[in-house]
């Protein structure tokens, strides 16, 4: 019998189309009035672009946004009719690539403005783009003074065909941060010059700031893949990305015995533990090893969550399974290390990191696997 790719991959990665459909039906109903886009920027997260771009479109979502021209390019090719907007901006010389695809760059500067609209009337139309206006993040964008000086600018501005003015949220996950008042007080000054131009300040979490903050377009990314977008508030998304990993040895081992690179870890008294076909090539973070002060990293086996022992290597880590019924566990048997029992969140942070970065980070050597999709399983 021919293998199936899991039968040859040790680790799996699955990513859940109907979760990722429901969660931006969730964050569109908390948008209210305003249209709910998605951040598929980084490879849609490290999840695919071209299965989760085609989902989101089936689930009601006209609106992308890309950082790279690169990424818009790709993107173009797989929905010819969404609207995608450059986060990261108009690249020197690029406009007629972008011209050419139909994107819409997030102007930051006088000089990509003055770029865009020359470059619009030599091909002899006004070409659409977003304005990205900076109300305090300083990062990208138009500082308040610039964009005041773009705007006294006729002749620039008649050349440019503005349909979203945007600003970024730096603390909207901490949502009592005076941080979010000021923006969003910055960005209803900013909205208030050019009258008529919708407008779009959240992310995920600035979806649940509340009224003032979703305006008329919310650009949600790491919520749309179960990332918790409320800092201690019950997680309102459902996990997308579950990976994980097969057993491929069970041993038995006794007090005194280490397990793994630098014997880092040390059995206490008799035990049984599982090697798993998961390591950090395949993106598991090699900060799970175990951790002596803070608790172990924990992975879910058997119904159960079982700690990481030793050090998490390229191609396997170890879990203690001594806690679970003799026979539960067998050769073979896969262990969550990501998904809806060990959440995102939790996992980045035991890896000292965020869930962004986690899933990001994904590695490539898995088997990857697409449920829900009604057409085409494969990746
Ligand atoms: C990445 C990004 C988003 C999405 O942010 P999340 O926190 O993942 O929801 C929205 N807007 C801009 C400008 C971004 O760079």
């Amino acid at each position: 019998m021919t293998p199936t790719p899991e039968d040859l991959a040790g680790a799996v990665l699955t990513i859940d189309l109907v979760a990722l459909k429901e969660n931006w039906r969730t964050l569109n109903a908390r948008a209210g009035t305003a249209a709910c886009g998605a951040a598929v920027k980084g490879n849609a997260y490290g999840l695919g672009i071209a299965p989760v771009a085609r989902c989101l479109w089936e689930a009601g979502c006209r609106s992308y946004f890309v950082a790279r021209p690169k990424e818009g390019e790709e993107l173009r090719a797989i929905l010819p009719d969404a609207t995608i907007y450059v986060l990261d901006g108009l690249f020197a010389g690029q406009a007629e690539f972008y011209a050419k695809l139909n994107l819409c760059p997030a102007l930051i500067s006088f000089t990509e403005a003055q770029e865009w609209a020359s470059f619009g009337r030599a091909y002899g139309r006004k070409l659409p783009c977003a304005l990205h206006v900076d109300t305090g993040i300083n990062r990208l964008g138009f500082s308040m003074a610039e964009f005041a000086a773009l705007l006294g600018d006729r002749f620039t501005m008649e050349g440019l065909n503005v349909t979203l003015l945007m600003s970024h949220l730096a603390c909207a996950d901490d949502a009592g941060h005076p941080m979010n008042r000021r923006q969003a007080e910055a960005f209803q000054a900013v909205r208030a010059q050019l009258p008529g131009v919708p407008g779009s300040l959240a992310n995920s979490s600035g979806i649940f700031l509340g009224e003032g903050f979703t305006h008329d377009l919310v650009r949600p990314g790491i919520a749309l893949y179960g990332g918790n977008p409320t800092q201690k508030v019950a997680n309102p998304m459902h996990a997308v990305a579950i990976l994980e990993g097969s057993v491929m040895q069970l041993r038995d081992i006794g007090p005194g015995d280490s397990v793994g690179y630098g014997a880092t870890w040390e059995a206490q008294r008799p035990g049984r533990i599982a090697i798993l076909g998961a390591g950090y090539k395949d993106g598991v973070p090699r900060a799970l090893s175990s951790r002596a002060q803070e608790g172990p990293a924990q992975v879910f086996i058997s119904g159960k969550r079982c700690p990481v022992i030793g050090r998490v290597s390229m191609d396997m880590m170890a879990i203690d399974v001594t806690g679970l019924p003799p026979g539960a566990v067998a050769r073979g048997t896969r262990a969550e290390i990501l998904g809806r029992n060990i959440a995102i969140d939790e996992a980045a942070s035991w890896a000292g990191t965020i869930s962004y970065e986690l899933l990001t980070r994904l590695g490539s050597r898995y088997a990857l696997f697409y449920t829900g999709l009604e057409s085409d399983g494969s990746a």
